[in-house]
């Protein structure tokens, strides 16, 4: 039983306590955890720490009261339409992280269908790689999903995805990249399977919405995937991730704004007035959107493309390690910023392959934090400008552990991406 304490207590003392109850959380300030914290620099940090300090309490739910707000909004959904090459239609908004973008998506291409094509039974068609937040809004909107498999290489199987659709698809999803791997779907391909029925095609760009327009930038190929493949509709690209903003911000782009307006919720038959909410939330923080706001302006373009360089100075880094190590391997073709590290088929050898759960505990005890995934076994690695400086301490260390676990088995099966409590 918990309960609040009659008396309050005094500022020192309450965030004295707070601080000490971080001791435990990782220390992605070291480098050493990949993911879960993008960390642009102290610059960056500063410059959010202040916008943060001016939109603490400021309340995003009526951009009357509040026209910073929508003026905000309107210019991070505009430039992020830019860098997604977006034209003057594209419409979106802010949401509070990538699942909202993705729920968002989902109702309004549900929306559209019953609306434009009269269909009762929405479907939603993905591959197994997609990220779970879509299963979460099929889930709570009524989609009936029809998941596809990945090819040997962790790419969606566009056939399998092409006999899939039919009279009651709503949607069709295509990831670039997928979270698990890091592979890039074949864009083009799932767009015009969903023109081919008229429905919604999705980009889950959470990930790669603000690291690919500053690949491509930096002269490396990068498969067609943003506004610019026709029959694209949304695409959800989070500024909290790469973007380097802190948590708590994404963007839902529409192709059109008559697309967008199937996300926005109107009702005006309440006691309480007009009443009209374009997301998931209702009272609606105005701090990550300033956060959002002033990290991009802080960084602009070049920002980006110099702290894209140094991820995939460190990326590149940690998939060349990984394949001079005996025994681990890197799962697919990733090209980007997401690496899966899986055993290495041990072909003709009567040696057990590595135990990739007993490896992730060993690398844990050295300080290196990785979240675990199956089929088949591996550790996920999100790697960003965070881990700059660290990777070849990480490989000497990788290399050791990999030594160490021979043999070894982790009782401990989980693959917890979760908050269970
Ligand atoms: C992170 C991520 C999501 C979900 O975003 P949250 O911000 O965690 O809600 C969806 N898709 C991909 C590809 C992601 O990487």
């Amino acid at each position: 039983m918990y309960s609040l304490g009659q008396q309050g207590r005094a500022v020192g003392e309450v965030i004295g306590e707070l601080t000490e109850k971080r001791a435990n959380d990782v220390r992605w300030a070291d480098g050493r955890t990949f993911g879960m914290v993008y960390d642009g620099g102290p610059s960056v940090h500063a410059v959010a720490e202040q916008a943060a300090r001016l939109y603490l309490h400021e309340n995003a739910l009526n951009t009357q009261a509040f026209p910073s707000l929508a003026e905000i909004q309107r210019e991070v959904v505009g430039w992020t339409a830019s860098l997604l090459c977006g034209d003057d239609n594209v419409a979106g908004f802010l949401t509070s992280g990538g699942t909202e973008s993705i729920l968002c998506a989902v109702l309004a291409a549900r929306e559209r269908a019953a609306v434009e094509r009269s269909v009762t039974e929405p479907e939603i068609v993905l591959a197994e790689s997609a990220h779970a937040a879509f299963h979460k809004a099929a889930h709570n909107f009524g989609l009936v999903v029809r998941k596809a498999p990945v090819r040997a290489d962790f790419t969606a199987d566009v056939d399998a995805m092409a006999q899939m659709v039919n009279a009651n698809t709503a949607i069709v999803v295509g990831s670039a990249p997928q979270y698990p791997h890091g592979v890039q779907d074949d864009i083009q391909a799932i767009a015009a399977i969903a023109a081919s029925v008229d429905a919604n095609c999705h980009v889950d760009a959470c990930m790669g919405g603000f690291v690919l327009p500053f690949v491509e930038r930096l002269g490396r190929d990068v498969a067609p995937w943003d506004f610019r493949v026709a029959g694209v509709t949304t695409i959800s690209a989070d500024i909290h991730k790469l973007g380097y903003a802190p948590k708590g911000v994404s963007a839902i782009l529409h192709r059109t704004k008559q697309s967008r307006q199937y996300q926005t919720f109107v009702f005006g038959d309440w006691l309480g007035g007009f009443y009209a909410s374009p997301n998931m939330q209702g009272t609606r923080s105005g701090l990550p959107m300033a956060c959002a706001w002033a990290v991009m302006q802080h960084l602009g373009v070049d920002g980006y493309v110099e702290l894209t360089r140094q991820t995939l100075i460190n990326a590149d880094r940690m998939r060349v390690g990984i394949a001079e190590i005996d025994g681990i391997r890197v799962l697919g073709d990733s090209r980007f910023h997401l690496i899966a590290m899986g055993a290495e088929p041990r072909n003709g050898s009567d040696e057990q392959p590595v135990d990739m759960f007993a490896l992730g505990d060993a690398l844990l005890e050295r300080g290196w934090y990785h979240d675990r995934q199956t089929p088949p076994d591996n550790l996920h690695s999100t790697v960003s400008n965070t881990n700059t400086g660290v990777i070849d301490d990480y490989l000497i260390d990788l290399a050791a552990c990999v030594a160490s676990v021979r043999g070894e088995h982790a009782d401990d099966r989980t693959t917890t991406y979760a908050t269970l409590e």
